[in-house]
């Protein structure tokens, strides 16, 4: 095996692309319209937060900690929100601003969501809207006058803009609720996510002392709290750290042979008609795998920095509007995305990081409905990281000694990515574990519901690195996992021939494992560091100072049998949509599903905004007849009902 190949993937895949964000110095923002105008604050338009929950949301109670997040913003307090993706975190800010006076103020690092977030919130009858640079002039205009005239519940910012000094002069102007800082973590310098920008947000506190805060996240590592707290300076905030499990996502790893088949097998058998992200590393990948979906009949899209910035919004705008697409994409995408029914999230390509796998997998099913998070590692994804890792360099300013340590954080980020990886534990509790939580084996992951063997593989562990180390010692080569293989099988091919291996003390010694059992070997020890990757950029291997003692037989090697169908038990569970709902109601919320996909076309906006798959469910199994009965279905609020509840009732009664 031999390295020629370039880095597969380019550093602008690794966060969302430029047109997302808001541009450094927005244009044309250095002055407001309106100059002199009489500003009043928007009334607080309920009394108690549970009033809006219900007539706004049409939720029947908080979950976890809303109400007590809610109560400490409302009064005034400041709130530091550490809670998993489809927690529900929007509410946390989103009711405060409608029970206090004024406008609430919500500082979002995407501009190119936030006309969907303000569709969302349009659609219950909140008032809200966004000043940036995709609007023109007139459309600021009306913005700002409705902000000074006490016309808005919300006002969406990018962080860029409190740069801009007309910005705050305008807020200083109008009353302001709260300010919420989502995706908080993008504070973080040590972060994937980091925007200098989100830096500048102290000022909030230091120029608005008395407007309370609440800063938002879906990162759980201690690090990123204390980072957030620190520069943020919420020194008096409370915080709320919720358990970040998500029940709902059912969390597989496959051992990787034939990628795109193996993807293929889980969108066929499990979630035909899903709506779903396929991560892959590089931009080919993408491409190449978008493609082979949508010749085996499924809809899917690219998506990836390097593609013409239009087609990325088109694609991002299907994905989100339609139902049932799959996006294809590098990790670029996926940040701020709140679409609620994504029935799954599939790697093709193993994660760096922990916190970048569970980020990437929490995409699914923030609507709490059964999801499936899939990853498909091999051998190959191994030495591509560690690779990776050896050619890689802080920043472009960094010394030898800071590359050094830049290296081994990344090396430590991908040992622990590594060990989930290769658990027989509850893939759960191990994640769990990483964020710190202690939890006890779950029931819902491929390790509880078909449970791999461990076996003793110290002697084959021997053998092989025996072969690596008589390579070297006595013929000065190194080779790769292919030919040590080869030898270990005591194969003739051409190589084999040619390197004369057949005379060496280990040729033919192995043979009682097969070829995909040896990779799984050579994986394991490279994941175990008793084995590494020469930075040759060739894949050659070498032995480490550890395996010195597995070579000595003081230290035995126990490795993880991939089951020959590790997700078997798993496949009971039918397609999502189908499974939960009794028989009588499937094809009524086909029907409804068919009604929301014309409306949600009408409008130009995502599917979810009129209603969540959820709600739509409960509809098709409680069959309301009445406005009334409808009204008390969960996700059906006043301005919904008032909005669709004919409609319903008559795709109902059809
Ligand atoms: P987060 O921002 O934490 O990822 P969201 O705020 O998008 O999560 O909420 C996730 C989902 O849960 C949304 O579909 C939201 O409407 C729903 N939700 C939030 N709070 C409640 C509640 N109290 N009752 C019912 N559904 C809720
Ligand atoms: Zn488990």
């Amino acid at each position: 095996m031999s390295w020629t190949a370039e880095i597969p993937w380019d550093p602008d895949d690794l966060v969302p692309p430029d047109d997302d964000f808001e541009p450094p110095f927005p244009d044309d923002a250095e002055r407001t319209f309106i100059a002199s105008e009489p500003a009043r604050p928007s009334p607080a338009r309920f009394s108690s937060a549970s009033d809006a929950l219900h007539t706004v949301f049409g939720y029947d109670s908080f979950r976890g900690d809303q109400a007590e997040i809610i109560q400490q913003v409302v009064s005034g307090g400041d709130a530091l929100v550490l809670m998993p993706t489809g927690g529900g975190k929007s509410l946390c800010y989103q009711i405060p601003a409608l029970v206090r006076e004024g406008t609430g103020v919500v500082i979002s690092p995407l501009i190119a969501l936030m006309q969907d977030q303000v569709d969302a919130l349009s659609a219950v009858g909140v008032r809200a809207a966004f000043l940036n640079s995709t609007q023109d002039s007139s459309e600021r205009m009306r913005v700002e006058h409705a902000f000074l005239a006490g016309e808005l519940d919300l006002l969406y910012l990018a962080p860029e803009r409190l740069r801009v000094s007309a910005t705050a002069d305008l807020l200083d102007r109008g009353t302001i609720a709260l300010f919420a800082i989502d995706e908080a973590h993008c504070v973080s310098q040590w972060g994937h996510d980091f925007r200098p920008d989100y830096l500048q947000l102290s000022v909030l506190h230091e120029r608005w002392p008395t407007v309370p805060r609440i800063a938002l996240t879906a990162t759980a590592t201690e690090q990123t709290h204390l980072e957030i707290q620190k520069r943020l300076q919420l020194t008096d905030a409370r915080h709320f750290v919720a358990s970040f499990d998500r029940p709902n996502i059912q969390y597989r790893i496959a051992a990787k042979n034939a990628p795109q088949q193996q993807l293929l097998e889980l969108l066929r058998t499990e979630h035909p008609g899903d709506a779903g992200i396929v991560y892959c590393l590089s931009r080919a990948s993408v491409e190449k795998t978008a493609e082979f979906l949508v010749q085996n009949g499924f809809p899917a899209l690219p998506y990836h920095a390097g593609l013409d910035s239009r087609v990325r919004a088109a694609n991002q705008a299907r994905f989100l509007r339609e139902d049932g697409i799959i996006m294809v994409a590098t990790i670029a995408f996926g940040m701020g995305i709140d679409k609620p029914d994504v029935r799954f999230v599939a790697h093709l390509d193993l994660p760096k990081s922990v916190e970048g796998y569970y980020q990437e997998t929490g995409r699914a099913g923030r609507d709490g409905l059964p999801s499936t998070a899939w990853l498909a590692y091999g051998l190959q994804d191994v030495m591509q990281q560690r690779r990776m890792i050896d050619a890689s360099t802080g920043s472009a300013q960094a010394n030898a000694a800071e590359n050094a340590e830049h290296r081994r954080r990344l090396g430590m980020h991908l040992d622990a990515m590594l060990a989930l990886c290769e658990t027989v534990e509850c893939r759960r509790v191990q994640l769990l574990a990483y964020f710190g939580e202690t939890s006890t084996a779950c029931g819902n992951c491929d390790t509880c519901l078909s449970p791999p063997e461990s076996w003793d593989g110290t002697v084959p562990a021997q053998k092989l690195l025996s072969t690596v180390v008589r390579l070297h010692r006595e013929r000065n080569q190194r080779f790769g996992a292919g030919q040590i293989i080869d030898i270990l099988l005591g194969r003739t091919t051409a190589r084999v021939t040619q390197h004369d291996h057949s005379s060496l003390r280990t040729f033919g010694i192995g043979t009682e494992l097969g070829e995909q059992e040896w990779r799984g070997v050579v994986r394991q020890l490279l994941a175990q560091g008793l084995l590494a990757v020469n930075s040759d950029g060739y894949g050659t291997l070498l032995v480490t100072e550890e395996s010195a003692s597995v070579l000595s037989g003081q230290r035995a090697v126990m490795l993880r049998r991939d089951p020959e169908r590790p997700e078997r038990a798993a496949k009971t569970r039918r397609g999502t949509t189908a499974v939960a709902l009794p028989a009588g109601a499937v094809g009524i919320f086909e029907l409804l599903r068919a009604w929301r996909a014309a409306e949600s076309k009408e409008q130009g906006v995502p599917a979810y905004v009129i209603f969540h798959d959820a709600t739509l469910r409960e509809i098709a199994t409680g069959v309301p007849s009445t406005l009334a009965e409808l009204g008390t279905i969960s996700g059906v609020g006043e301005n919904k009902l008032a909005r669709y509840g004919e409609a319903i009732l008559s795709v109902l009664s059809s």
